[in-house]
């Protein structure tokens, strides 16, 4: 039986850490794996969570079983950051902790599937694993233009998808700091969407990853909540392991917003049964170091002082990138400076992505997708005289 299985390609990005790491050269950079890294190039654990876990290991009396909700008191906690002082939505909103912003956007979609959804549309480019989740639930993808050549974003062909879509068809957005492009919607954008969302009667799945990573926290997600004023009914799936630094201790949560108080309980309960099904429950520790940080004002005010420092860094750095867009023409690189969070694509060709590895040391996707946190102080100007050089600049 097991012999019937076709060997799947090896996960590229997984395939160029190992690459990365068996590159002797001392001033290689790695720009492939998205995760924060600070001037040094490190990817630390944030003080306010070392201090709430050191609380947890002092004052937690139990390991046994929550339930499919997990820690309710963490995805509460979460609320006014996502939602905003009218957190309670009218008794419209629930919400469960999930096993990190995947496990949140698989239950996103299996729920939206339960409920009748045959088809999610999917702005292109998009976080790989959103198309694989969408294939492995059974729902159809449709797809529109994410981003235009310019490095802005391509409000019509979304707005058109919305305009066309069928009452059984969802979208799925990213709430901010777009993967793998950084192109956020505009405010101005964000309220035509919203319009248009809430004329047609498409289900919104929103994807909320980086949140506090862009612009700031209120920011980042000033869009999603103006598609929650106006829309009936949403889903949104978030993750707290790049704005906590919580990578591998699975931490998400999934929201649900209903169109009045008394259809929560039915969709809470599909939640539930499926989440049983594919994990029965959250893992607890990362979700309870959240919770214990934002229950505490003086381990919160470090949070969101890490949080800032990675944002401003991160600025900096598209910054110094946006400036060096005459030394290396072709490459849009002004752009990046009004772009968001961890990522940029970059327009080099494959070629050009291979000479940067096996000539200076320089590692990212093969989409030409960048971790700008991988760049600081020590390492631009080696990075952008490296794409000068492969650009024939
Ligand atoms: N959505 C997007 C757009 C992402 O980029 C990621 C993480 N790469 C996730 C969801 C899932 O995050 P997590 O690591 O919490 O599962």
């Amino acid at each position: 039986m097991l012999d019937q299985l076709d060997a799947q390609s090896p996960d590229a990005l997984l395939a160029l850490i190992k690459m990365h790491a068996q590159d002797p050269r001392e001033d290689k950079i790695d720009l492939g794996v998205g995760v924060y890294r600070t001037n040094d190039g490190a990817t630390p654990v944030f003080r306010a969570i070392k201090a709430a876990e050191q609380k947890l290991v002092d004052t937690q009396d139990s390991k046994s079983y929550l339930g499919p909700e997990g820690d309710t008191g963490f995805v509460d906690a979460l609320k006014p950051y996502i939602f905003g002082k009218d957190a309670a939505m009218g008794g419209r909103l629930e919400g469960m902790q999930t096993p990190g912003g995947t496990g949140a956007v698989r239950l996103a979609v299996a729920l939206s599937k339960a409920a009748g959804v045959q088809r999610v549309y999917l702005g292109t480019p998009s976080w790989p694993n959103h198309a694989q989740i969408l294939e492995d639930v059974g729902v159809e993808t449709g797809t529109f233009r994410h981003a235009a050549p310019d490095g802005t974003a391509d409000i019509d062909a979304l707005l058109d998808v919305i305009a066309n879509a069928r009452a059984s068809d969802a979208v799925l957005l990213h709430g901010c700091c777009h993967n793998p492009t950084g192109v956020d919607y505009t405010p101005e954008q964000w309220d035509r969407i919203a319009d248009a969302l809430a004329d047609s009667g498409v289900l919104p799945i929103l994807d909320v990853a980086y949140h506090g990573l862009g612009l700031g926290l209120e920011e980042d997600v000033a869009g999603v909540r103006k598609v929650l004023a106006k829309v009936p009914e949403a889903l949104v799936a978030y993750s707290c392991d790049k704005n906590f630094g919580l990578y591998r201790d699975r931490v998400g949560a999934f929201y649900m917003i209903a169109k009045s108080a008394d259809d929560l309980p039915a969709i809470t309960s599909n939640a539930n049964a499926l989440a049983r099904a594919n994990w029965s429950m959250p893992p607890d520790h990362g979700g309870a170091a959240v919770r214990t940080v934002l229950r505490d004002d003086a381990l919160t005010a470090t949070w969101l002082d890490e949080l800032a420092e990675m944002r401003e860094r991160m600025r900096r750095v598209r910054e110094r990138l946006a400036a060096a867009d005459n030394d290396v023409p072709g490459l849009n690189l002004a752009t990046l400076a009004h772009q968001n969070g961890l990522f940029a694509v970059l327009p080099l060709s494959k070629d050009q992505i291979v000479s940067l590895r096996e000539d200076h040391g320089i590692y990212m996707a093969g989409s030409g997708r960048i971790n700008v946190a991988g760049l600081h102080e020590g390492n631009t100007a080696k990075f952008i005289a490296a794409l000068a050089d492969v650009t024939g600049n």
